[in-house]
């Protein structure tokens, strides 16, 4: 089994979305079930109605689920477990407080030396402190394991001292609840972020000390930077997912862009089920990758002129296939959904009349609204019965025409557009 496994603490950040993605896809690739496993072990960081909002979110990019979890559902068995860890002494309770660890890791930093919990530490705060928290015996051995983008990762026993798995309120940590979880839902390949690479070898040595002895393999993603090389972080708008959608960026193209992003792609514009049967997560570059919004857009776009003009004008709230058809041409010069609907509704918006021919234009016009349906037909009758009207011709006529028509004086030819107006010329001349 595969899984995904956000923590209901915050929004959707495309570096958790880039990690649903490929699980989902190696999922599907590899014929096994996908769980959403939703981590909320931090009870005072949880945010009511965040797991909702995420499996949402999951649903609109089409990452469907054949399981969906709560981890605290298995807090009992986390708790159950850290005992038989505590009889099988590879665990035992530890009475610091956080005092105490304060003043021993302050004396590390002066003496220029790591902190290292000792574990002959346990029962020195004993009679001051009756919340103990439960810690794993750290590791005696280097631990190692294969990454499949990183190659071999090797652990310095020194590096992993006994840490807590249970906390003073009986609450699993992350890395306990998280190591026990995947062996129970026999999960066998984790694909998360790069920053859970120091988290690993701590989960390994869990399940080692339970005799858990099966193989997971691991992925750990590169980080994904900003424009300026820095960790994307929350106040980087572009790192979460739903900004990305409400400027309108499609979801097929948001994951076009995450699973192109350090790759080659085999295809530059792609569907999740094309990428199924050729990503290749080898292939993945080692590196950092840095969040380019260009491309995104550049996709986007490319994803936008393959929509039919239907669904292109359901995206658009509007049920005329008109409209489609419009935003479709506007595609010259529009990237995301919410450009399109800007420059439709500059289409709509109310003109303000310049000059004496931009009235004359606009009142002939109406003039043939009202009069003479006929010559409203296609581009050249317009054209002919207005240069007709109004003695004007060229640059005169066609420039104010262009801003009464778009709302600006540069766009599409009319005379792509046109057939699309034609129906709406007394909204879009209103005054
Ligand atoms: N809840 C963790 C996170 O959101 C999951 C990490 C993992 O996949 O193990 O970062």
């Amino acid at each position: 089994m595969l899984r995904f496994a956000p923590s209901p603490t915050g929004d959707l950040h495309i570096g958790n979305l880039r990690a649903a993605i490929l699980n989902y896809i190696i999922a599907k690739q590899t014929n096994q079930e996908f769980l959403i496993r939703i981590e909320d072990t931090d009870s005072a960081r949880n945010i009511q109605g965040k797991d909702k909002e995420i499996l949402g979110l999951l649903n609109l990019f089409g990452l469907l689920w054949d399981r969906l979890v709560y981890q605290s559902e298995n807090f009992k068995q986390h708790n159950i477990i850290a005992n038989e860890l505590i009889k099988a002494n590879k665990a035992f309770y530890c009475y610091c407080t956080k005092e105490f660890l304060a003043a021993k890791k302050e004396e590390a930093i002066k003496e220029g030396r790591a902190f290292r919990y000792d574990d002959s530490w346990a029962l020195l705060c004993k009679d001051v402190n009756n919340k103990p928290v439960i810690r794993l015996k750290g590791a005696t051995d280097s631990i190692s394991f294969f990454d499949e983008i990183k190659g071999e990762c090797s652990f310095n026993q020194n590096e992993i001292d006994s840490f807590v798995i249970i906390r003073e309120d009986g609450i699993p940590t992350y890395n306990f609840a998280c190591s026990i979880d995947d062996m129970i839902y026999d999960i066998s390949y984790i694909i998360r972020g790069e920053d859970h690479t120091s988290n690993t070898p701590k989960q390994i040595l869990i399940r080692n000390s339970l005799g858990y002895l099966k193989e997971i393999k691991h992925a750990h993603l590169p980080i994904i930077l900003n424009k300026f090389g820095k960790k994307m972080s929350k106040r980087d708008n572009e790192s979460s997912v739903n900004w990305l959608l409400e400027q309108g960026f499609l979801p097929q193209a948001i994951i076009n862009y995450l699973l192109s992003m350090g790759n080659k792609p085999k295809e530059e514009i792609f569907a999740l089920k094309d990428a199924i049967a050729w990503f290749d997560i080898k292939t993945l570059s080692k590196s950092p990758v840095k969040f380019d919004i260009d491309q995104l857009r550049h996709i986007n776009r490319e994803h936008l002129k393959r929509l039919n003009i239907k669904d292109m004008a359901n995206l658009l709230e509007s049920q005329d296939l008109s409209i489609g058809a419009l935003a479709k041409v506007y595609l010259e010069e529009a990237s995301t959904l919410n450009e399109l609907r800007d420059k439709i509704s500059l289409i709509f918006s109310k003109k303000e009349i310049s000059d004496e021919n931009m009235k004359l234009i606009k009142d002939s016009i109406m003039k043939l609204i009202d009069e003479d349906s006929k010559s409203l037909e296609d581009f050249n009758s317009f054209k002919s019965a207005l240069i007709a009207l109004t003695n004007l011709n060229g640059k005169a006529l066609f420039h104010p025409l262009r801003y009464l028509l778009t709302g600006s004086y540069n766009g599409p030819l009319l005379n792509d557009i046109y057939i699309y107006l034609r129906f709406y010329l007394k909204e879009i001349l209103r005054s």
